[in-house]
C-alpha cells in the first residue's frame, strides 16, 4: 500500500483547500502556488499515479476530467484562452504523485514559456 498523496488526503478532507468544484469522480482545487493568474487543478478522486498508469478501465474518467475541465474554464471565464497540463513523471516536473490536471489561464503566453508549439 502506498502512502495517500496530499491529493488524497484534500479529497478526504484531512487537509484543507479552496475547493470550486466537486462532484462524485473529480474535485477541483485552486493551486496553492499559481503559476498564472488562474491556476487550478482538477484531480480525479481515483488515485491514479500518473497518465500513463491510466488503463481502458479509465477512459470514461479521463474523458470526463476534459469535459469538466472545459465546463470550469467557462465558469471562470477563462474559456477563450486556457492551457491543460497533465505533468507526467518527476523528470516532466510531476511532484505529486497523484494524476492531475493543471487549468491555466488568463496569461499571455509566448514562445518563451516553451510550450508554444
Ligand atoms: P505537479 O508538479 O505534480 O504537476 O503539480 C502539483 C501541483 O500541486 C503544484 O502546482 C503545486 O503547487 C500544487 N500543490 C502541492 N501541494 C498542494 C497543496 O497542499 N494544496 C494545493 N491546493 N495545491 C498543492
Amino acid at each position: 500500500m502506498t502512502e495517500p498523496t496530499v491529493f488524497s488526503k484534500i479529497i478526504d478532507g484531512e487537509i484543507p483547500a479552496e475547493k470550486l468544484y466537486e462532484d462524485d469522480d473529480c474535485i477541483c482545487i485552486k493551486d496553492i502556488a499559481p503559476k498564472a493568474p488562474t491556476h487550478v487543478l482538477l484531480i480525479p478522486k481515483k488515485p491514479i499515479p500518473r497518465l500513463v498508469d491510466a488503463t481502458p478501465e479509465d477512459q470514461a474518467l479521463l474523458g470526463k476530467l476534459m469535459v469538466t475541465a472545459g465546463d470550469i474554464a467557462r465558469e471562470l471565464g477563462v474559456d477563450d484562452a486556457f492551457r491543460l497540463v497533465i505533468n507526467n513523471g518527476a523528470n516532466a516536473g510531476q511532484t505529486v504523485f497523484h494524476l492531475h490536471l493543471h487549468i491555466l489561464g488568463n496569461k499571455k503566453y509566448t514562445e518563451d514559456d516553451g510550450l508554444g508549439f
